[in-house]
């Protein structure tokens, strides 16, 4: 949960482009890359956690993956929410399609907005693509 000063992407660029060109699911390195926890966040702790990185498991990547919506049996080889559970649930069959980095809270609004003006329009192409030649293969499977 970032707060006002967050990662210049122009600073992470590089590394950040190889992180979302690998088919692997990218969301814990983006938040790797992020700022962590704002020190004034309104959650009551008792302990400091200002810079904190990690996964809160809130499970919004899991519910935004299009391959576990497209492939539900997936989600029952764990119940856990967390970007942990997306990697072994998703592996190399990640889509690229960046929604798990879009919807976590932990990763800072400068890398989503700069995913959203420079990749969105080629991942969504290639989400639709892949979308269809799935249904093409469950035609033949009919059959
Ligand atoms: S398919 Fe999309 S939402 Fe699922 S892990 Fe890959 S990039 Fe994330
Ligand atoms: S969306 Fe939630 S569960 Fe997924 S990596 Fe971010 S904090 Fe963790």
């Amino acid at each position: 949960m970032p707060g006002l000063n967050q990662v210049d992407v122009k600073r992470i660029e590089r590394i950040l482009n190889i992180v979302l060109d690998e088919a692997r699911p990218p969301v814990g390195r983006c938040r790797l890359l992020s700022s962590g926890f704002a020190p004034y966040h309104t959650l009551q702790l008792e302990e400091n956690i200002a810079g904190f990185k990690g996964c809160i498991g809130c499970g919004n990547c899991i519910d935004a993956c299009p391959l576990l919506a497209r492939e539900p049996r997936r989600r029952e080889r764990t119940p856990q929410r967390t970007s942990f559970a997306l990697e072994a649930l998703v592996a190399e069959d990640c889509d690229r399609c960046d929604n798990c980095v879009l919807v976590c809270p932990q990763v800072d609004t400068t890398i989503k907005h700069y995913i959203v003006n420079t990749r969105m329009v080629e991942g969504m192409a290639r989400l639709v693509k892949k979308v269809e030649s799935d249904e093409e293969a469950m035609m033949v499977f009919d059959f």
